[in-house]
């Protein structure tokens, strides 16, 4: 089945067919470091890397940028509240924002800083005066908005109806629509020198600039929190579409639903944020990992700990049935006969997966996704693993592997290893085998001392009838 996808643009499900297949360019917009990573940005970063995975699952070669805002009336505020060099503030907290991707199995491919690409801007910014689209203003430039037709294209809001009027800037503007591309320095301010004197970018800019940097003039994919459809995707579509001369700039329009906290959306400026980093000092980011991806990307999220922690729940189930069926299946053998009800399972779990992977074909629909999940697990707990069934507990563990490479909440219990996971498997393979030949001689001291010692480094084994299996704790 083709996959389809809802355009925010269009506001419509529509074939999914990219400008240069399998090629996909995919820029989601990424986060002003002010303050720590918190659960409302988890929220849009794991459906959009769930995005990234699945499309890779079906053969795409997908691109996949998110830019760092590190440059900021937010960044400037909080280092003269708390009394330090604005880039310090930015640095904290892009190293808090790298952490917790990584704890979170998010792989971006390129994490571009807007600071790095300021000359970059000023090009960019220059052409769009250049062609008349921009003007200049008391050291400040702005984009004209009327000169650009199709305003308004994405967020269908007319002008007029509610722009945000920068109050200070207003004296400088044309007309109170009107956005700042590039802002006169103010003393104190982190400033770099430009055509029009010094000064910064504005917010808009960057990602006009650092998307068409990294994937060239045309995007295939653009997204972001749903809060980022107006003003911010509307002025990126004015600058570029404006700059380039093409239309559609970007092919499909992806965002994400709000995840709220007490009936309001989670964020820094408000003041109820949940962080990362307090979250994950008691509960697995594979637990909130599901939490996100097991729900359709665009609807809300009503967080609250006692769901993270059904998700936890959830997660230990799953873990766990890995586990279970990691030690089963090692002990298979090739076996000739294949039970009818075996047949039954095994075409279950096909079904499952197919299920599972429909789902997200149309518009990544994790909450249908969701069921098809829950059936793969149950089947594998009541058919599998009760019934001691090593044949079907390799194939239950090959369905699941599919399953995490696009919802990535288990890392290495899967076998879905790097190679350097396989050669800690092969290790510690030959360290077994030394240690049976131990046992053999009834050796159990020193067998017993290779078992603590593995044990100490989180390798658990386990010992049966079968042979020697073992887990990474
Ligand atoms: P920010 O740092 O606030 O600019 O946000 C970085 C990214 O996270 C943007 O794509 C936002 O749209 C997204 N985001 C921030 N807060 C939330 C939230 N509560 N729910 C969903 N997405 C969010
Ligand atoms: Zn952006």
């Amino acid at each position: 089945m083709a996959i389809t996808i809802y355009n925010t643009f269009t506001r419509s499900l529509e074939a999914f067919e990219p400008f240069n297949p399998p090629k996909v360019g995919m820029y989601v917009c990424g986060p002003t470091v002010y303050d720590y990573t918190h659960v409302g940005h988890a929220r849009t970063y794991v459906a959009f890397d769930v995005v990234k995975r699945f499309l890779a699952y079906k053969g795409f070669n997908v691109v996949y940028v998110q830019n760092i805002t590190d440059v900021d009336d937010k960044i400037i505020n909080r280092a003269l509240k708390e009394g330090v060099e604005w880039r310090t503030i930015a640095e904290k907290y892009t190293r808090d924002y790298m952490e917790m991707l990584d704890k979170l199995h998010i792989e971006v491919d390129f994490h571009p800083k807007a600071t790095l690409h300021v000359k970059e801007m000023v090009d960019f910014i220059s052409k769009l005066v250049e062609a008349g689209f921009a003007y200049e203003s008391n050291g400040s430039v702005y984009f004209d908005v009327d000169k650009f037709l199709n305003y308004g294209g994405l967020s269908k809001k007319v002008k007029g109806e509610e722009w945000s009027q920068e109050e200070a800037f207003l004296q400088e503007k044309r007309r109170p629509y009107d956005f700042a591309l590039w802002k006169r320095a103010k003393p104190g301010e982190p400033y770099w020198e430009s055509p029009w004197g010094f000064g910064r970018p504005g917010w808009h800019i960057e990602c006009s600039v650092m998307s068409s940097y990294y994937l060239g003039a045309t995007i295939d994919i653009h997204g972001g929190g749903a809060d980022l459809i107006f003003p911010h995707h509307e002025n990126e579509i004015a600058q570029s579409e404006a700059r380039y001369g093409i239309r559609p700039w970007v092919k499909y329009w992806l965002h994400a639903g709000y995840l709220m906290i007490r009936g309001e959306k989670m964020s820094k400026s408000l003041g109820n944020i949940v962080s990362l980093k307090e979250v994950f000092d008691n509960y697995r980011p594979g637990a909130l990992r599901l939490m996100l991806s097991l729900t359709h990307y665009r609807s809300t999220i009503d967080f609250s700990f006692d769901l993270l922690e059904r998700y936890e729940k959830v997660y230990e189930r799953v873990r766990r049935c890995v586990e279970l069926l990691t030690r089963l299946a090692s002990n298979s053998s090739p076996s000739f006969k294949v039970k009818d009800e075996e047949l039954e399972v095994s075409r279950r779990l096909d079904d499952s997966l197919s299920g599972f992977l429909s789902s997200l074909e149309t518009d990544f629909n994790g909450a249908k996704a969701a069921k098809h999940f829950h059936d793969i697990v149950s089947l594998s707990y009541n058919r599998i693993i009760e019934s001691d069934n090593a044949e079907l507990a390799v194939k239950a563990l090959r369905v699941l592997r599919n399953v995490n490479n696009i919802l990535a909440f288990l890392d290495d219990v899967l076998g879905a290893r790097s190679l350097q996971g396989e050669l800690v498997d092969k290790l510690v393979r030959i360290i077994v085998d030394l240690r049976e030949v131990h046992r053999s001689r009834r050796e159990y001291e020193i067998a017993d001392k290779i078992r603590e010692q593995l044990e100490s480094i989180g390798v658990k084994l386990m010992d049966s009838r079968r042979g020697t299996t073992w887990i990474y704790c």
